[in-house]
């Protein structure tokens, strides 16, 4: 049976395993799917002993920056996010890096019924996530993107990298103007059970659109505050989730899974 396994310290947390044998049960593909607890200094050795017959693996906190050096060849997304959240050994017995997190993004927001082009955005956060979802968001040709970030100086990096790709800019969170049609909270301050220090006025009551890429039985501290602003949607990153691993499924064994039910099902299980 074809191996599949996801890395990350921790990982017991991971809901990869199941979201990917359900996947599987649908599809009628036969592949086993466990999840790898790496050492913090040694994900590359973990890695290369699980490729000997392993077929592809995913990547979570603290190791896509490692895959995205372990990785033979890069597709574009994953160079221009600089991390890796897939690997898929390919027939000459070299690592390919993928990083789907952004598709996962927008192929939610899609599934929200929700149409980017002409839209004004604003990202809150400038880690990880947020660079990884940054081309994705702006090849759907919004009318602006704006970076806000705790440390301004992080968003200004990236805006000097992605600039070429979009209308895109940064400021810290006092500054922010609103109001803006979808707000995504790329920060991981909702781990915290903290939130942003936002001003008022960034959505338009009974308007717009609030995404948090985190994800919990109950709404998050950053879904709370958008209803208390009256916006019209909140949804949570469950369905970020489930999508980057359609991607990562298809692009393993060539077949799309149907997301939606899968999404029932983590949600009904949370
Ligand atoms: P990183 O550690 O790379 O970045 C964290 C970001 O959050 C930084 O911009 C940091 O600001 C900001 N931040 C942290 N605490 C606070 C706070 N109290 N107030 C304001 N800003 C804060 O994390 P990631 O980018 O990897 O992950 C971000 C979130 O996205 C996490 O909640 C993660 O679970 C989620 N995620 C969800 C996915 C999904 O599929 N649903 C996929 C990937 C990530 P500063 O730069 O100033 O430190």
């Amino acid at each position: 049976m074809d191996r599949y396994a996801v890395f990350g310290n921790p990982i017991g947390h991971s809901k990869s395993p199941q979201i990917h044998r359900l996947f599987a049960g649908q599809t009628g593909q036969a592949l086993g799917y466990e999840p790898l607890l790496a050492p913090l200094d040694g994900f590359a050795g973990a890695a290369r002993a699980f490729f000997v017959d392993g077929r592809g693996a995913n990547v979570t906190v603290p190791f896509k920056e490692d895959a995205f050096r372990l990785a033979d060849e890069l597709t574009p997304r994953a160079r221009r996010a600089g991390a890796v959240n897939t690997l898929m050994k390919r027939e000459d017995g070299t690592l390919l890096g993928d990083n789907t997190d952004g598709a996962g993004l927008v192929r939610d927001l899609r599934q929200a019924g929700l149409d980017l082009a002409g839209l004004r955005i604003l990202l809150l956060g400038a880690g990880g996530a947020v660079r990884g979802v940054l081309e994705p968001l702006l090849a759907e040709r919004p009318a602006a993107l704006v970076i806000a970030n705790r440390s301004e100086d992080k968003a200004r990096q990236l805006v000097d990298e992605f600039a070429e790709l979009g209308p895109l800019s940064a400021c810290g969170f006092a500054a922010l103007q609103g109001p803006f049609d979808l707000i995504v909270n790329g920060t991981s301050a909702s781990l915290a059970g903290e939130l942003p220090p936002l001003p008022t006025g960034l959505i338009q009551p009974g308007r717009g659109f609030c995404y948090d890429m985190m994800y919990g039985r109950e709404a998050t501290p950053f879904c709370h505050w958008a209803q208390q602003q009256g916006t019209a949607r909140t949804r949570d990153g469950l369905g970020m989730l489930v999508e980057q691993a359609a991607e990562s499924f298809q692009l393993w064994r060539g077949v799309r899974p149907d997301t939606a039910s899968v999404l029932a099902e983590l949600r009904r299980q949370l």
